[in-house]
């Protein structure tokens, strides 16, 4: 095909002059098998119309920290790249290699802008056909995206299965260790034995501690599958505080860790609509949290009130307000994903709930959030950022809806939750 043909049919509304224009100002370069004419990221500043031969146009793409190739599409004769970079003044947008030995008309940058200028119809059939491009780019990669999220969400289920499976499977044998447990404590050779006591203890808090992993699990699996079952009653929150309050008693003896409770009265309604098993756990996570991140001898605030909020409107809101290592603020949208563990060191895992800083297996957060979720309410954590020496604390909101209180609830107005 001559020249001028190829021209014509790459650009078909191109007057004889301007297809002259073009001729005189570009050249035929052949290139072998494997060259690389545009490199993604680069300023170049060449325009190629192929004469002769297959090229293949490549994008790289982040996978997990690790750089892939995608191949968009192949060109063959007649067809141009090049375009892009040249029409948005920028870097190249991807990479053409050639696929086989192949010969290409090029134009520099000032020609083809000079072209273009005397020549609008040459622009508009550019533009077009870069539009059409970028349109099968645009689809390519939401099938793309759209594939990778199945396979996410496969991969996600598989987890959840996995947790699940394996906490059913765990709380077997614990339930047999801690009946041994039981047997072994009482024996008199135990008893009467100065060492052994101490070590049959050691012995028990692992293996409970070992038991609340496994009904982590088995919690976040139950939020995750969306099988968490809510039974509302009428609960008073002092309940849920002085129980759980109850169970961190030693280790805030051990620790020298002030607790002080600010319970506002609330006249209106006394009593939040919710679960009291469930949200006593949401209290014993984030009490326990606040604890792990605190240094011996600080104090941590617990305040309860009724409040006005924007999303939920009248509601019922418990801050638990430490002075720990915090957290940074860029990290809070992800505390409360499963498994996360922010700056902890891996090495302290699961040492215990209390211990400073003891790590944890990173569900605490989770199960409160989707605990919380369940009532229709909103957990909100607050922190200037994370620092061990300044110890800038961080602060957990929880918001209960308050609906209206039922009729025959209400003789329970007359109570208050002040401790
Ligand atoms: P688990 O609660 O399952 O025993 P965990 O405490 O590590 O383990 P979460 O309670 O979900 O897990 O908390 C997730 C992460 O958020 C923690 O590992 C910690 O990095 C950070 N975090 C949570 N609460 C606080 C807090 N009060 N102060 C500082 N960091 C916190
Ligand atoms: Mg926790």
């Amino acid at each position: 095909m001559e020249l001028t043909d190829l021209i014509r049919k790459a650009f078909p509304n191109l007057s004889s002059e301007a297809v002259e224009q073009l001729l005189k100002l570009s050249h035929s370069h052949t290139y072998p098998p494997g060259t690389i004419l545009c490199q993604e990221g680069a300023y170049e500043d060449t325009f190629y119309l192929i004469q002769e031969g297959t090229v293949e146009i490549l994008k790289q793409f982040d996978v997990a920290g690790t750089e892939r190739e995608r191949l968009l599409r192949t060109l063959g004769k007649g067809e141009f790249f090049g375009e892009m970079a040249i029409i948005v003044n920028g870097p190249r947008v991807a990479t053409v290699r050639t696929l086989t030995a192949t010969t290409v008309l090029e134009i520099d940058r000032q020609a083809l802008m000079d072209i273009l200028a005397a020549n609008p119809t040459l622009a508009l059939d550019i533009v077009r056909e870069t539009i059409d491009r970028l349109r099968v780019n645009d689809r390519l990669q939401l099938e793309e995206m759209r594939a990778a999220y199945e396979a996410l969400q496969r991969l996600d289920r598989a987890k959840l299965d996995f947790i699940e499976v394996a906490a059913h499977e765990l709380r077997t044998p614990i339930t047999i260790i801690r009946g041994y447990r039981d047997v072994l404590a009482m024996h008199p050779l135990v008893q009467n034995d100065p060492d052994l006591p101490r070590i049959v203890n050691g012995m028990s808090e692992g293996t409970e501690r070992m038991l609340e992993i496994v009904n982590s699990m088995l919690d976040v699996s139950k939020i995750d599958s969306q099988t968490l079952q809510v039974a509302f009653v009428p609960v008073l929150p002092r309940m849920i505080f002085s129980e759980t309050l109850h169970v961190f008693e030693k280790a805030l003896q051990e620790r020298n860790i002030t607790i002080r409770q600010h319970h506002q009265k609330t006249p209106t309604v006394p009593f939040i609509n919710g679960d009291p098993v469930l949200l006593s756990k949401v209290f014993y996570q984030l009490l326990s949290n606040a604890i792990k991140y605190s240094p011996d001898n600080s104090v941590i605030d617990i305040i309860s009130r009724e409040v006005m909020d924007v999303d939920l409107g009248h509601a019922f809101e418990i801050i638990i307000a430490d002075r720990g290592i915090g957290i940074e603020p860029d990290q809070i949208p992800y505390v409360f994903e499963k498994f996360y563990q922010g700056g902890n060191n891996v090495s302290l895992h699961s040492s215990s709930k209390t211990a400073f800083r003891g790590g944890g297996p990173g569900l605490g957060l989770a199960i409160s959030k989707g605990i919380i979720d369940a009532h229709g309410g909103k957990i909100i954590l607050e922190s200037p950022g994370r620092d061990e020496q300044k110890m800038l604390g961080t602060t957990c909101r929880v918001l209960l809806p308050i609906g209206k209180p039922e009729e025959d609830l209400s003789e329970m107005n007359n109570l208050n939750v002040q401790k």
